[in-house]
């Protein structure tokens, strides 16, 4: 229908790390999430079923698991970013998101000042990594952690002081876990896109960019997005 033909003959291999929810993650022994059920989305209109490769997410980020052949292309509530761009060719922006600050209930730590003398964890690879390296004060002690799940159970149980991650995901655990609460968001402006190996998707991106369009365009993108993120 679309006329556009990928390297492989049934699958769409999409790499993620798990779990990033509402993005991703195990629900009933499904990977189920946002990029998910985009990505089936593409898949359908090309005919693939979607195969799903959990894989470190520094792997997605520098684009090594879509250079290498892991998967065709990576869906994993990443950022585009000036320094991945130039690994990794991006669809269109799909999501806005922002960094922000979790915390116990209470706590006050409301900034990344707040938090001299205390410890925030963040998570290994990603842009909270980065903007948590980049501004807070050097009395800050930084915690890093494999995946999301870890560091969200570390701000729960008191392992670090704060933990700084993007809001959406911060917003719906504190959602489920009303002794913790998102104290700030940093407007740092990012852009959610998936992502291909560099000068080697080209057609695939076309896909996507065509399937967001659509879903866009025909209300489906808002369905998924009211599923998701229901307030
Ligand atoms: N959006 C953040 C980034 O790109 C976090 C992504 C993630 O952990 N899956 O770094």
């Amino acid at each position: 229908e679309s006329g556009v033909e990928v390297v492989t003959d049934e699958k769409l291999t999409v790499c993620t790390h798990l779990p990033y929810e509402p993005f991703q993650y195990e629900e009933g022994g499904e990977t189920v999430g946002f990029d998910v059920d985009l990505m089936d989305l593409v898949a359908e209109d090309l005919g693939l079923e979607q195969t799903i490769v959990n894989t470190p997410f520094e792997t997605i980020e520098t684009g090594q698991a879509m250079s290498t052949g892991q998967c065709d292309i990576a869906a994993a509530g990443m950022t585009i970013t000036e320094a991945r761009d130039e690994v990794i060719d991006f669809s269109d922006p799909y999501f806005n998101a922002t960094q922000a600050l979790l915390t116990k209930k209470g706590s006050g730590y409301d900034s990344l000042e707040s938090l001299e003398g205390k410890t925030l964890g963040v998570q290994i690879g990603t842009t909270g990594q980065q903007y948590a390296e980049e501004n807070a004060p050097e009395g800050v002690e930084l915690k890093v952690f494999e995946d999301l799940a870890l560091l969200l159970q570390a701000v729960k149980n008191g392992g670090v002081d704060a933990g700084i991650n993007d809001n959406t995901v911060l917003i719906g655990y504190a959602e489920e876990n009303p002794d913790t609460e998102m104290t700030v968001e940093f407007d740092t402006g990012e852009q959610y896109g998936f992502g291909v190996a560099q000068g080697e998707g080209a057609e695939l991106l076309d896909a996507v960019n065509q399937a967001l369009a659509d879903a866009i365009e025909d209300g489906t993108y808002e369905e998924l997005f009211t599923k998701y993120f229901p307030s």
